[in-house]
């Protein structure tokens, strides 16, 4: 061989360059080999699997320290041996399927065969260590002829783990792990495409726990939240595979049940038995940090099949049979009914009627009188009507409990309210009447943080006098929140207000709070008064309300007085002062004015 051949062949081999040809072979060779083992132990650190694999044999060519601890083997014993012997089957034939790929296209984005961020696979590597889940990239090299893959495999755990934590806060709730609306309307879109394609009916249960609020506000978040999570688990128990548990939010639950029959009479069954189970186990007793508690589900079912009906009025259908549900006493079942809907889209119609109404001034007040034994009047009640422009004058049982259903008792309360206050103030002025005005007061008016300034505000404003001014509460408000039930009404009492404890025998008041209420006045409901002289019972309930007023020295109203043997058994029985028929039905003030003011 010629001296320049050898030289060439040596500068190929261990990358001498000329002017080493001075330096001895050895001295070189040596330094080469240091900067070797210097490359080696960089690549060997690298937290990357590096491999060299011949592009035709797919024999390992070379690998780094990485893969050998991967593979818990030396690196003498994985060279010069195929893929196959260290990787799983289905891996080797991902991973060679993605080497033809790189092979013969070339990148769509930078036009290079085998770039490496175009070209990366993922792929899930079962080793000694576990099951890792790794991402490949790839590239094409050629050495002395030969062609190479080089595989740069990467351990993605941590990011599958990130992905994974991403995937379960968009759909997934946190607090009982179960998917949540988002992943829920996903299943139903798939479950009614597979209904679509197969025919069988399924089913979507609405679940609304009963007074879960109450739960709530009085044993703490923390309590509402722990028997959420044990009602997720019980429903669960009882799914079988392939349906779907869902969290909506707050205590509503959805359940998706797929695979029905074909035939709506058996999946209508099928359903009910599911969601009879349901309530049984949801029934039964749960221990909330070592309390005992029970509560139950108003379940409403909505079936389909096929995909006519959209998931958005799907899971509308099965809401309102819930509502349904609730509506027929709780703790029951109720199947979608159409007839259902049509109540409710006027009660829509007639919520946004009355938000109207409000703003508009349709509302008025009309005045009942309350007299005493001689039937002097000493006070009158408001009582809202809407003065409906196509229905006429519609009372208030037929809207108030809508107002307060939707929150707008809020903005009635306060015209209420105002215009009470405004009439008080202008029969002061005007007829120097020192009358005072009850005015009904709804609990969840009362509860609004904004009430006491809003009464203040009122007040002063109108230059009203506070001690002509009388607020009816029920009983259900003191029964919920006792204590700050007496904080606030001390606070409005102490601005001169009047309180008054209305439709009382009807609620659950408990005499060993009744005491503690800082009231004036308690109104015996109409319905003992209507029976007073047939019923013995309503008779002794009328005498024992009476007696225990004047010992808590409270003033005592009878309501609902339409006969003079009515009034006789309340008169004989101490009550000094009557609300009813027999002395007057509530009337516009015009008319109040002329009967009473004119005289
Ligand atoms: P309430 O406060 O118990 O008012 C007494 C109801 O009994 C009134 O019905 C009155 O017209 C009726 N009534 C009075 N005397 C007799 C009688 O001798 N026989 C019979 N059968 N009924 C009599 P109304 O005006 O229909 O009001 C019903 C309820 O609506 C009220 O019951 C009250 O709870 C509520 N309400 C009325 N106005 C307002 C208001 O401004 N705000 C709030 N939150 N609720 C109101
Ligand atoms: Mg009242
Ligand atoms: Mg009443």
């Amino acid at each position: 061989m010629h001296f320049d051949e050898h030289a060439e062949l040596r500068t190929k081999i261990i990358g001498l360059g000329e002017n080493s040809i001075h330096k001895s072979y050895y001295a070189q060779l040596k330094e080469r080999a240091v900067e070797l083992e210097r490359f080696r132990a960089i690549l060997d650190r690298s937290s990357e699997m590096i491999i060299l694999l011949e592009a035709q044999s797919h024999l390992i060519v070379d690998v780094n320290a990485t893969v050998c601890n991967l593979f818990g083997q030396s690196r003498e014993k994985l060279l010069h041996t195929p893929l196959e012997q260290w990787f799983e089957p289905n891996v080797v034939e991902n991973l060679l399927a993605y080497c033809r790929k790189v092979g013969r296209n070339a990148c769509s984005h930078c036009s290079q065969t085998a770039c490496k961020i175009c070209t990366t696979t993922e792929i899930a590597m079962d080793t000694p260590h576990g099951v890792f889940p790794i991402e490949f990239a790839l590239q094409r090299a050629t050495f002395g002829g030969i062609e190479y893959f080089v595989l740069l495999g990467s351990d993605i755990s941590e990011r599958k783990k990130a992905e994974a934590q991403i995937y379960t806060l968009a759909f997934y709730d946190p607090l009982t792990k179960l998917p949540n609306r988002q992943l829920l309307f996903d299943r139903i879109s798939h479950a009614l495409a597979n209904s679509k394609r197969h025919r069988k009916y399924g089913a979507l249960l609405f679940i609304d726990l009963d007074n879960f609020k109450t739960l709530n506000d009085t044993k703490g978040h923390h309590v509402g939240d722990e028997l959420l999570t044990q009602v997720s688990r019980r429903i669960e128990s009882i799914l079988r595979e392939g349906d779907t548990l869902g969290r909506l939010g707050g205590d509503e639950f959805v359940v998706l049940l797929e695979g029905l029959s074909l035939e709506k009479q058996s999946a209508a069954i099928q359903s009910e038995q599911f969601a009879y189970r349901m309530k049984h186990i949801v029934n039964l007793p749960y221990t909330l940090f070592g309390y005992e508690y029970t509560i139950s589900p108003s379940i409403g079912v909505v079936l389909f099949v096929g995909d006519e009906k959209n998931k958005e009025s799907l899971l509308k259908h099965a809401d309102i049979a819930m509502y349904q549900a609730k509506q027929s006493g709780r703790n029951t079942i109720r199947y979608y009914d159409p007839l259902m809907q049509k109540a409710i889209q006027s009660k829509l119609v007639m919520e946004k009627e009355l938000k109207i109404a409000i703003s508009e001034n349709q509302l008025v007040l009309f005045y009942q009188p309350q007299v005493d034994e001689q039937g002097n009047l000493v006070g009158l009640e408001a009582l809202v009507r809407w003065n409906h422009p196509k229905r006429g004058l519609v009372p208030p049982l037929d809207f108030i409990p809508l107002c307060e259903e939707s929150g707008l008792i809020i903005s009635l309360g306060k015209w209420v309210l105002e215009h009470a206050c405004e009439q008080v103030k202008k029969w002061e002025t005007l007829w120097h009447s020192a009358l005072h005005v009850s005015i009904n007061v709804s609990v969840k008016q009362f509860q609004e943080a904004h009430f006491y300034p809003m009464v203040e505000g009122i007040l002063k404003r109108t230059g009203v006098r506070a001690d002509l001014i009388k607020f009816e509460l029920t009983e259900s408000l003191i029964v919920d929140h006792v204590e700050e039930t007496i904080a606030k009404i001390s606070k409005i009492r102490a601005l001169g207000v009047k309180f008054s404890l209305d439709d009382f025998g009807t609620g659950y008041s408990s005499l060993s709070y009744l005491k503690k209420l800082p009231l004036d006045e308690l109104k015996i409901d109409q319905s003992f008064v209507r029976d007073i002289s047939t019923d013995i019972n309503d008779a002794m309930i009328v005498k024992t309300i009476i007696d225990m007023a004047s010992n808590f020295d409270f003033e005592v109203v009878a309501e609902g007085v339409e006969t003079q043997a009515q009034l006789q058994f309340l008169t004989e029985n101490g009550c000094r002062i009557f609300q009813g028929y027999f002395f007057g039905k509530p009337l516009p003030y015009k008319e109040i004015e002329r009967i009473y003011f004119t005289l």
